[in-house]
């Protein structure tokens, strides 16, 4: 039987940016302020200060990424307590914690999280019906693996 996984109309939505990238998520939040303060946010923590000074709302902060936040995500996604990413990463810039920001992208795609990484994609996540809808989403087990490695 299938796993699942279900978002309730409020969801918990993750916010992080590079440096270079940081206008651009601010900019948006500004844009999409409404719609999002009616979730739960949280967010590393230079963006996350940041997000509260434009928007005037106090929000949830992990580490700053570089320091451990992007990891500290990553194992909050994977205890099913974020149900979507909007990570606005520096494709032209190398970062000291690219590891990290790889292995948030990987978890992401195993746990079935919608993830945005541009404002186009974001804008097609936060105007969807489905945010203020409930949803069920597949949860994947992975069970094949483990059994395949189990026989090898
Ligand atoms: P920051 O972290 O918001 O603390 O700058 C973002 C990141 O690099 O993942």
């Amino acid at each position: 039987m299938k796993r699942q996984k279900i978002l309730g109309i409020k969801k918990s939505i993750a916010l992080l940016a590079h440096d270079n990238k940081k206008n651009e998520l601010i900019k948006w939040t500004c844009l999409n302020r409404d719609r999002l303060i009616y979730h739960r946010l949280i967010a590393t923590e230079t963006t996350g200060k940041l997000i509260e000074e434009q928007l005037q709302t106090k929000i949830k902060k992990v580490m700053s990424g570089p320091l451990g936040g992007d990891q500290q995500l990553g194992a909050m996604l994977s205890q099913g307590k974020i149900d979507i990413i909007i990570f606005f990463w520096d494709p032209m810039e190398t970062q000291p914690h690219d590891s990290d920001v790889k292995a948030l992208l990987r978890l992401c795609v195993v746990w079935n999280i919608p993830m945005a990484c541009d404002t186009a994609t974001a804008d097609f996540i936060i105007t969807s019906p489905l945010m203020t809808e409930q949803y069920i989403a597949d949860h994947p087990t992975y069970k094949t693996y483990v059994n395949r490695n189990i026989t090898k």
